[in-house]
C-alpha cells in the first residue's frame, strides 16, 4: 500500500474484521430470529463504544458517520433552545460540517461569536465575554483535523457553568476520540459529542452521536423510528458492528512514540512544523519552504508516500481558512502539508517519509 501519512483523513480496515459479519444480514426491527441476532450485534456493538466512551448505551446513536452527526447536533441543539436564544459560540477552525450548518443558521437570523483558535489556543477571555449573554450552543471540536491542536473543552464547560447561559455544549471529537486523553475525557464533558468509525479503522458511512441524559433534540431523519426514534433508517448493522470492533482494538499507546519519531524526521527532512501549544500526537503540519503543497504531494505521491495538503474535506477548496486561524502566512500555508501517523505506521514508513523529503527538497527546494 505504499507509505500512508493520511490517517486523520481515513484509516485501513481493523485487522480483525473478517467476512464472519456479512452473515448477520437481518434487520434488528424484525421479530424472526434472524432480526434477534442482529439486534443483539447492534446492542453489543453500542455497549461496547458506550463503555469506551464512558457513557451509558441509551446515550449513544448511531448515523451515517461525524456529518450527520455534527449536523444534527447543531440543527438540532439550536432548535431545542430556540427560545432561549439564537446566539451560537463556535471558533473559527471547525471542520466544514459543524462550519457549514452553523453558517445557514447565521444565514436564517442566528447571532454567530466565532472564537479565535490562533497559534492553535482557543481565546478563552473572548469565550467568556461571548457567553455573558443567553447562548443556545457552544460548539467546540476536541482536536483540530488539520493542526492537531487540542482545545480545551474543560475550560469551555467551566466557562458554560460559570456564565449560567445555558447553552449546550456540542464538540466535535472524531480526532480525538481513543486518539487523545483518557476515554471518557471529552465525553464528560459535553452534552452532544459526534464521532466517526473510519478514523479509527470502522468502514466509511458509519458514526455515532453522543446525547448526554436528558437532553432533548429533535431528530434530523424521520421514519420508522429506528435508534428509539431518534434517527430512522435501517440500522447500519455491519458498519456499527465494524465500528465496535476497531474501537475495541484501538491501540493508543504507541501513537506517542510514532509521532514523536516522524516529527524527527520530518525536521530533519528541514520542514518547518507548525506545532500548537497543546496537541494530539497523531497529526502534524509542517510547510517546506518555497514549494508548493500540491508539487509536493504529487511527487510524494509518486514515490508511494501519502499525505494531504490540508484536510481531505478541503483539498478541493482555495485558502485555507483553518490554517489563517492558526495566524500562518500566505507562503507557510501555500506549502503546508499535513502528516498523520496512526499505530500502524512503522519505522520502515518514517525512514521512507524522511528519504522522499529530502529528495523532494533536492528537486524543488530553493
Ligand atoms: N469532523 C472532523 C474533525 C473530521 O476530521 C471529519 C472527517 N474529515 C468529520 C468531522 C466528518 O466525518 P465523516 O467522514 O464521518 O462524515
Amino acid at each position: 500500500m505504499g507509505h500512508y501519512f493520511d490517517y486523520a483523513a481515513t484509516s485501513p480496515v481493523c485487522a480483525s474484521i473478517g467476512c464472519d459479519v456479512f452473515r448477520t444480514f437481518g434487520n434488528p426491527s424484525s421479530s424472526h430470529a434472524e432480526g434477534a441476532a442482529a439486534r443483539r450485534l447492534l446492542e453489543e456493538s453500542r455497549r461496547d463504544i458506550a463503555a469506551l466512551m464512558c457513557s451509558d448505551p441509551e446515550e449513544v446513536f448511531f448515523t451515517s458517520g461525524a456529518t450527520e452527526s455534527n449536523c444534527t447536533a447543531v440543527f438540532g441543539a439550536c432548535a431545542a433552545r430556540a427560545r432561549h436564544s439564537k446566539v451560537i459560540v463556535t471558533d473559527d477552525s471547525e471542520h466544514p460540517s459543524v462550519a457549514a450548518p452553523v453558517a445557514q443558521l447565521e444565514s436564517r437570523g442566528y447571532t454567530v461569536v466565532r472564537i479565535s483558535t490562533r497559534g492553535g489556543r482557543l481565546d478563552t477571555d473572548a469565550l467568556r465575554d461571548a457567553l455573558s449573554q443567553p447562548v443556545a450552543l457552544v460548539s467546540i471540536m476536541a482536536v483540530n483535523n488539520e493542526t492537531g491542536a487540542v482545545y480545551d473543552i474543560p475550560a469551555v464547560r467551566r466557562e458554560i457553568d460559570r456564565s449560567g447561559c445555558g447553552a449546550l455544549l456540542h464538540c466535535d471529537a472524531v480526532q480525538g476520540f481513543l486518539k487523545y486523553g483518557r476515554n471518557g475525557f471529552f465525553t464528560s464533558q459535553c452534552d452532544l459529542m459526534s464521532v466517526s468509525a473510519h478514523k479509527i479503522g470502522g468502514l466509511k458511512g458509519c458514526g455515532a452521536l453522543f446525547v448526554r441524559r436528558g437532553v432533548r433534540i429533535p431528530p434530523m431523519l424521520l421514519g420508522g423510528g429506528q435508534e428509539k426514534g431518534f434517527r430512522s433508517g435501517t440500522e447500519n448493522t455491519v458498519g456499527i458492528y465494524c465500528f465496535a470492533e476497531a474501537a475495541r482494538n484501538f491501540g493508543s499507546s504507541a501513537l506517542k512514540g510514532v509521532y514523536e519519531k516522524t516529527l524527527d524526521a520530518v525536521i530533519r527532512a528541514g520542514l518547518s512544523p507548525h506545532i500548537p501549544e497543546s496537541h494530539c500526537y497523531h497529526i502534524i503540519s509542517a510547510s517546506m519552504p518555497g514549494v508548493r503543497s500540491e508539487t509536493l504531494i504529487n511527487y510524494l505521491s509518486s514515490v508511494g508516500v501519502y499525505l494531504s495538503a490540508s484536510s481531505a474535506c478541503s483539498s478541493k477548496k482555495k485558502g485555507n481558512r483553518v490554517l489563517e486561524a492558526f495566524g500562518l502566512a500566505p507562503d507557510e500555508i501555500n506549502s503546508a502539508v499535513r502528516i498523520s501517523v496512526s499505530p500502524l505506521t512503522g519505522d520502515e514508513d518514517i525512514a521512507a517519509l524522511e528519504s522522499a523529503l529530502l529528495s523532494a527538497r533536492e528537486r524543488f527546494g530553493k
